[in-house]
């Protein structure tokens, strides 16, 4: 009988963790759904239509405020919201498999209720200024965290695949060592077209699934 060694790690798989976006991808866009439920249409932008986060979030919360929407109203708003079909299935069966962290620009306030339906994931973004009620502001934790989130799983030697929807996602998809678009919109797929493109969650978990296997030359998998 052999007694175990420390293998080589270059020998052993990379361990891998998969970065998904959140709106767009598990949830309804909050803030479409908020635009719905006030009947405020400017609402209904979001990174799709305005890759300048900043830009668009003051939009909102200038929008808020002239139409003195409260934090309780949103709350509320956001409590009728559930996953998109499919959502927490694919979510369960890809933790079945690997780490997943939720990379979103959305704040903590408005994910809460939604994580509690997904079983509730890792999730890092941001957080909102609340003043007795009313959003006053809000605070990036950093500016271009997905990226910042990649780069830093992959500094700590992970194999990270990564999947998204919108502009805001761009940048963590370069920085995965593979990413997929999921639902994007056919000119954000077109304009970023070296990341395959899909609509279905069957397609997408067949996709990260393989990527999570793909190492780089050299390494042995099992
Ligand atoms: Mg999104």
């Amino acid at each position: 009988m052999t007694s175990p060694t420390a293998p080589d790690q270059s020998t052993l798989p990379k361990q891998t963790i998969v970065t998904l976006d959140l709106e767009g991808v598990l949830v309804p866009e909050i803030w479409i759904a908020v635009a719905e439920r006030t009947g405020i249409p400017e609402l209904r932008r979001t990174t799709r239509d305005e890759p300048d986060y900043d830009i668009l979030m003051k939009g909102r919360l200038q929008l808020l405020e002239d139409h003195g929407l409260t934090m309780r109203l949103i709350t509320e708003v956001i409590s009728t919201l559930e996953p998109l079909a499919g959502a927490k299935d694919f979510l369960d069966a890809l933790r079945d498999v690997t780490q997943v962290v939720l990379l979103s620009d959305t704040f903590e306030q408005f994910a809460a209720p939604l994580m509690r339906q997904l079983g509730m994931p890792a999730i890092l973004c941001h957080q909102l200024a609340i003043d007795e009620d009313h959003i006053v502001g809000y605070a990036l934790r950093m500016s271009d965290q997905k990226r910042h989130a990649v780069e830093a799983f992959r500094g700590l030697n992970y194999r990270v695949v990564a999947a998204g929807d919108s502009y805001n996602d761009a940048a963590m998809l370069a920085a995965a060592d593979a990413g997929f678009w999921f639902g994007a919109p056919s000119a954000i797929a077109a304009e970023f077209p070296q990341f395959p493109s899909t609509d279905t969650y069957d397609e997408l978990f067949t996709s990260i699934t393989a990527a999570l296997r793909s190492a780089p030359s050299g390494l042995r998998l099992r």
